[in-house]
């Protein structure tokens, strides 16, 4: 870690999986982020069950989103869960929207607004997409996406369909 990075900040991160026990891939998950170094978890939403984007030839997705801060730089932290996508057995095929083990997608951080290559933040699909927008309601109701808005006006404009909250 450098000084720039020393700076606490909220994120909150989208979780996916739809391969090889995909509950227990987004709870591994989760404790290895809650683990990292310049990283504390602050929330979790329930469990989603999601039909899949893209390729429909696949089992439908778990999906969550949890609440961080961090000390991390925003590419420190992509680096760090893209470690984590590799250690639970993510493959990475250059199908987009294929079927994995584990996607980890930075959705927000902090009120920064980043168009870097290999990483967009606020995360390009955030406004359209139910499996994330439900769940980061449950943790952050009355965020200001930057860019975007109000969650609450995201959500008026993005059915539930093809949801599921699981218990
Ligand atoms: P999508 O990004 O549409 O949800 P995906 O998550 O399946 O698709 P990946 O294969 O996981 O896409 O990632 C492709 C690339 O996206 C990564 O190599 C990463 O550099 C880049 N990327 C850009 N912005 C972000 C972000 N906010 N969070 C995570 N990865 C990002
Ligand atoms: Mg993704
Ligand atoms: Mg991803």
């Amino acid at each position: 870690m450098n000084q720039s990075d020393s700076i606490p900040v909220t994120a909150y991160l989208g979780l996916g999986s739809n391969l090889a026990e995909p509950v227990t891939q987004i709870k591994s998950a989760r404790l290895a982020i809650a683990n990292l170094l310049g990283v504390r978890e602050i929330s979790f939403s329930s469990l989603y069950q999601s039909v899949p984007m893209g390729p429909q030839d696949q089992p439908d997705y778990i999906n969550a989103v949890m609440g961080i801060t961090t000390e991390l730089a925003p590419h420190a932290l992509l680096q760090a869960l893209q470690a984590i996508e590799t250690g639970q057995g993510r493959i990475r095929r250059g199908e987009r929207w294929g079927a994995r083990t584990l996607d980890l997608d930075i959705l927000i951080y902090g009120d920064q607004m980043l168009d870097f290559p290999d990483l967009t933040v606020p995360h390009p699909g955030l406004a359209e997409r139910a499996f994330v927008l439900y769940p980061l309601s449950e943790i952050a109701p009355d965020i200001i996406i930057p860019g975007k808005g109000a969650i609450s006006g995201l959500l008026a404009k993005c059915p539930f369909s093809g949801l599921k909250r699981l218990n």
